[in-house]
């Protein structure tokens, strides 16, 4: 079964009726643009082929009722505590851990709307989804894009495609309580097929970047390490830090405003970590430039060497990457990858490769045997198709 129907499966079982209404939104990876984005920087992710659907139907009465396949108990609160829902971090405890992002959206969606939920009716959503979970893929993303983007027609709330991206920031900072920037969002709300969104996440300003792979004759592949990012927290929490002090001493205000050219004047007056830590963000950057540069003039086959240079960079300078991250990059390159690179926070999660298409299959079952050879456990790898953001499905 699809989870689209597993979806509309669930909303039955759930309500005994069919659903008025199907929405989905994606998971997305990181083309190249790693840990710049809480430096201002620049991004490059693209939407995934993996969804997750929001079946929505709705009630007589004022509950928002929330359910999903992966939890047992469906979730409802009052329309009428929506807006307060999330006003304080200790009133997340009352909800169910997972219910926090799509009744975070909710919360959300009425401040940033201004709407008054005694004008709203109350709804049943039933959420089902083939992103994988905690595999660098965002699946929290995916879950947010879809439940904002079916409150906002259910509701008739009027938000634009940014809006809504920031609403599921929003739920995911303020209600979950991870300190995420808005990228994942951005990728599952304004995602195209065939094509990455270059994001400047200073000004929140996007544009639609052709990828023209398949054109080409190439594929991406996820190579899933399958490692969790058990330290994520730390050593993410640790590089901003580090990207912080960097910008101070510096005298900027953010690692941004630092190009290439200040590099010499940092290694005078930063200490060797900093330095290191201020040289990834800053040459990465250049690098997501480079990259927009390169599909749109050179076209994909371009920019394989901008990919291994990023994951050089994060392996050497930013040092986030584990030894099946850099088994995978470099089996897949071994193999005839024309570029490859973690992609994510780093510490575990997955690889991308760009791939001819005719060695895909060379370059997973190489991939598959390093990991072997070396006692990891067995990667998952597939095809990452660059797919449409959040719509309505019917
Ligand atoms: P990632 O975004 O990398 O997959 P996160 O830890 O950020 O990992 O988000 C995963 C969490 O999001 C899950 O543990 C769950 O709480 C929630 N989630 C994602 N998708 C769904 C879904 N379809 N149904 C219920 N909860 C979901
Ligand atoms: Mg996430």
């Amino acid at each position: 079964m699809t989870a689209r129907d597993a979806a509309v499966a669930a909303f039955t079982h759930l309500t005994d009726d069919a659903p008025g209404g199907v929405w989905s939104a994606p998971g997305r990876a990181n083309l190249i643009g790693e840990h710049t984005d809480y430096n201002d920087g620049f991004v490059l992710p693209v939407a995934i082929g993996q969804r997750t659907y929001a079946a929505l139907g709705r009630r007589t009465d004022r509950i928002v009722r929330v359910a999903s396949t992966f939890a047992d108990d469906a979730v409802d609160v009052r329309l009428d505590e929506v807006p307060a829902l999330f006003d304080s971090p200790a009133d997340r405890q009352r909800v169910p851990e997972w219910a926090r992002y799509p009744l975070g959206v909710a919360w959300a969606a009425l401040r940033v709307a201004g709407a008054d939920p005694r004008e709203l009716c109350g709804l049943d959503i039933v959420f089902a989804s083939d992103v994988p979970v905690g595999a660098g893929l965002s699946s929290s993303a995916a879950i947010e894009g879809a439940a904002a983007s079916a409150l906002n027609d259910a509701w008739g709330l009027g938000l634009s495609p940014l809006d809504l991206a920031r609403i599921g920031r929003a739920a995911e900072n303020e209600a979950v309580g991870a300190p995420t920037g808005i990228m994942d969002q951005v990728a599952s709300i304004m995602g195209r097929a065939d094509a990455a969104i270059f994001l400047d996440c200073r000004t929140l300003e996007t544009a639609s970047v052709d990828l023209g792979f398949a054109a080409a004759g190439l594929e991406l592949l996820v190579i899933d390490t399958r490692v969790q990012h058990s330290h994520a927290n730390g050593g993410y929490r640790e590089r901003r830090a580090s990207c912080e002090a960097g910008a101070a001493g510096m005298g900027v205000g953010a690692l941004r405003d630092l190009s290439v050219d200040d590099l010499p004047r940092a290694e005078r007056v930063l200490d060797d970590v900093t330095l290191r830590r201020v040289r990834h963000i800053v040459t990465e950057n250049q690098r997501v430039l480079d990259t927009v540069r390169a599909l749109r003039e050179r076209g994909p086959r371009a920019i394989g060497e901008l990919l291994v240079a990023s994951h050089a960079s994060m392996r050497d300078d930013f040092e986030i990457s584990v030894p099946e991250l850099d088994a995978a990059v470099e089996s897949a390159l071994a193999a005839g990858a024309i570029g490859a690179r973690m992609t994510g926070g780093g510490f575990g999660g997955a690889a991308i490769a760009l791939v001819p298409a005719d060695l895909a299959r060379q370059v997973t079952d190489a991939v598959g045997l390093a990991f072997e050879d070396r006692g990891f456990i067995a990667p998952l790898v597939f095809p990452l198709v660059p797919s449409a953001g959040a719509r309505r499905e019917a």
